[in-house]
């Protein structure tokens, strides 16, 4: 019977399949078994992007780390399928997309459709509704993941474009590298200056370190880490982990109706693309710094969905003979990023939608469901 019912299944499944369009990669729409059903709505939500971070990543910063990550206190875990629209191997705009925009698109493609037409964004949709937002990165804040929560446009690499979409957006707050796309322009346009003029806080590593940085409650904030890409760990980057902590302070304090604040750690793919196992190492511990940050404001705060998860994984990195716990032999198969299944790591009210294995638009779907937009 059970072989029939099998049978049957596959039946019907092949009978789907031929209806399917025929795209390259495919994707697989069938429902799944159980559909997981949402239990409380957060009021906010964060969701952390750890850039080219996949299994490895983790499992190499995690022992380095004395067996023990921050990731190992999340209660839901799930796997995504992080292929892009034009590519079985995504990149960071088209990886970003999915989750920001709930579409598969082109690699490059920055919240637009693969016609090239803008899609809104989770980020957009939130401010909509009257929540608080914003962004905080280890990489210029108009790089690709970002730039795809708050920006629209063909091709990633139109910096200064991105930083124009950013100054009339509206969004609380920015903290990241790449100050030199909002005044040194080809348009002459000074939007630093001009975000000023719109109530924001705008200050930078030349001033003050960000721990000296005051931030008002009445204004937007902005706060500018480098003049093009923030240091390394190594080279004694620091902020990120209190950087992200006081971000979700203040968006709590923006607006009665919850937040929605993206953070990433930008640099675990850059150690990836090197095939540089102590910078991926370095980068993934202070990831996961912030996440504990992160994970002790949701624990008080109660409210709060956790989000955590990679867009892609960078170097085809492995852990190989020989290897101990505290000495990594690393192989890498790639100075790309490659194809393999992505986990999902949830905690908090909403967390519940994220158990199972779907592709990465569905994240985009979820935190929508989460939030009732
Ligand atoms: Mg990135
Ligand atoms: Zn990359």
């Amino acid at each position: 019977m059970r072989r029939l019912l099998q049978h049957v299944f596959l039946l019907a499944f092949s009978l789907v399949a031929c209806n399917t369009k025929p795209t390259a990669p495919m994707e697989n729409n069938f429902e799944p078994l159980v559909k997981p059903v949402l239990k409380e709505r957060p009021r906010n939500i964060i969701l952390m992007i750890g850039d080219g971070m996949g299994l490895t990543q983790i499992t190499a910063g995690m022992y380095r780390n004395g067996n023990k990550l921050q990731l190992e206190e999340f209660p839901i875990v799930g796997l995504h399928k992080p292929y892009s629209s034009s590519n079985l191997i995504t990149d960071s705009a088209a990886g970003a997309t999915a989750f920001s925009a709930g579409v598969k698109t082109y690699n490059g493609a920055i919240a637009v459709k693969p016609d090239s037409v803008p899609v809104p964004t989770i980020l957009e949709q939130a401010h909509e509704a009257g929540l608080a937002t914003g962004m905080v990165t280890t990489s210029t804040i108009v790089h690709a993941t970002p730039a795809a929560f708050l920006a629209h446009n063909v091709s990633r690499n139109n910096f200064q474009q991105i930083a124009l979409d950013y100054a009339s957006s509206g969004v609380d707050l920015l903290i990241g590298g790449g100050r030199k796309y909002f005044y040194k322009r080809t348009d002459r346009r000074n939007l630093i200056q001009e975000m000023k003029e719109e109530n924001y806080t705008v200050s930078d590593f030349h001033v003050e370190a960000f721990e000296e940085a005051v931030l008002d409650f009445d204004k937007k904030f902005v706060y500018f880490t480098a003049e093009t890409d923030p240091k390394t760990v190594r080279q004694g980057r620091e902020y990120l982990p209190g950087a992200s902590r006081a971000a979700a302070n203040f968006l709590d304090k923006r607006s009665e109706k919850g937040f929605f604040l993206m953070i990433e750690g930008a640099q675990i793919d850059w150690g990836g693309h090197n095939n540089n196992s102590e910078y991926i190492i370095t980068e993934m511990l202070d990831f996961d710094a912030t996440i504990g940050n992160i994970l002790k404001f949701a624990e008080e705060d109660g409210e709060t969905l956790v989000i955590v998860t990679a867009d892609h994984e960078t170097g085809g990195y492995s852990i190989n003979p020989g290897s101990t716990m505290e000495k990594i032999i690393a192989g890498f198969t790639s100075d790309y990023h490659t194809a393999t299944l992505i986990p999902v790591f949830a905690y908090g009210p909403g967390s519940e939608l994220f158990g199972g294995t779907y592709e990465n638009t569905a994240i985009y779907d979820k935190m929508k469901e989460a939030f009732g937009l």
